[in-house]
């Protein structure tokens, strides 16, 4: 069950409405809200008469969340449920799932100070409101470039240093939580860890914004579950990425599928913002207009793009070079995006 508190409920009616949740042998989590905050209770309820708090001073509703996921669903913030509304992040100022859809852009991975600062300052001129890219990376072959790892984090310090782009990097492991956090202005989960269990509780004991991607063989629930691991730690400014699932209709180009309808259908079970990426759920980089004009005629907020050099060559890049696109292609689709979701509000 989750209890909305009213608007103008005052602290000592909050710790009442506690009071009475654990003298029912029961824990809970707090989550703030812009307009309600919302308690869930946490434990075996049956038997308890939890409907009751509805008459506490305070409360504006109790009712029960029957999904595995309480503190990221749709029902348990009604504010937003209008028009199937969604919380809006701000990350330094760029604002996640608010009318503009946001684009982050960069390289698959940090290679060099140079490649990262040419990308970095290519998106910024083609429209994209953050870099992306990684420094320790999750590669199916262990003789695959892995990272520069810090070395990696503090050429993107200085990307943002000379850009403004809030940065976006991947953190594979608990103990890099830190580290990753000193640099990054969004933690990025990648779909590969998206049920590492311990490392979504570290990302959930610190501050800064999560993007948690969805694992390519999860279902939406087993996404929005481990999105709940985040908010029950204490950080709720999650950003959830559809990247595509298991599953090929072309042989060698159509890597991971993406999954617009379960997309669409998460939006619909959760208030938190969701983008899509289109580098990692086609693999191939002529697919990657059409599949951002798809994503956001599907709903997404926003979009992740994988990015190369002008006139890049292929043997020259480490990492996702078929999927990802040039600077001025990126600029042609954040001018599409955009005229897009204008004609899709009016
Ligand atoms: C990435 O974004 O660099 C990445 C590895 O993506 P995914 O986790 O979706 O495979
Ligand atoms: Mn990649």
């Amino acid at each position: 069950m989750v209890v909305v508190l009213k608007k103008d409920a005052t602290e000592e009616q909050k710790k009442k409405v506690i009071d009475t949740i654990t003298s029912y042998g029961l824990e809970y989590k707090i989550m703030p809200g812009i307009e309600n905050t919302v308690i869930a209770m946490i434990g075996d309820e049956r038997g308890k008469p939890l409907k009751s708090l509805e008459t506490l001073a305070g409360v504006e509703e109790v009712f029960l969340v029957e999904k595995p996921y309480k503190l990221v669903s749709r029902e348990a913030h009604p504010e937003y449920n209008k028009n199937e509304g969604t919380m809006v992040i701000d990350v330094c100022g760029v604002k996640v799932g608010g009318p503009k859809p946001i684009i982050i852009a960069g390289p698959c991975a940090v290679e060099s100070l140079e490649q990262t600062l040419k990308i970095a300052h290519a998106i910024k001129e083609a429209g994209a409101d953050m870099l992306r890219g990684g420094a320790y990376k999750p590669r199916t072959s262990p003789y695959d470039f892995q990272g520069l790892g810090e070395e990696g984090l503090k050429i993107l310090d200085e990307a943002r240093k000379q850009t403004g782009l809030p940065i976006v990097t991947e953190v594979m492991e608990s103990s890099k939580v830190d580290i990753v956090a000193q640099y990054a202005d969004v933690l990025q989960i990648g779909a590969r860890n998206m049920q590492n269990f311990n490392l979504l509780e570290a990302v959930g004991k610190q501050s800064k914004p999560v993007l948690l991607k969805r694992g390519g063989a999860n279902t939406v629930t087993e996404w929005l579950c481990a999105a709940e691991y985040i908010a029950m730690n204490g950080n709720n400014n999650i950003i959830l990425c559809e990247r595509g699932v298991k599953g090929s209709s072309v042989q060698g180009s159509d890597r991971n599928p993406p999954d617009f309808g379960g997309m669409y259908n998460a939006k619909k079970h959760t208030y938190l913002p969701i983008l899509f990426d289109p580098s990692h759920s086609t693999g191939d980089r002529d697919m990657i207009l059409p599949a951002s004009l798809s994503g956001i005629a599907y709903g997404a907020n926003g979009l992740i793009i994988e990015i190369v050099r002008a006139g890049e060559e292929a043997c020259n890049v480490k990492c996702d070079y078929k999927q990802s696109i040039e600077p001025d292609k990126l600029k042609q689709i954040v001018r599409l995006v955009n005229s897009e979701k204008q004609l899709l509000d009016s």
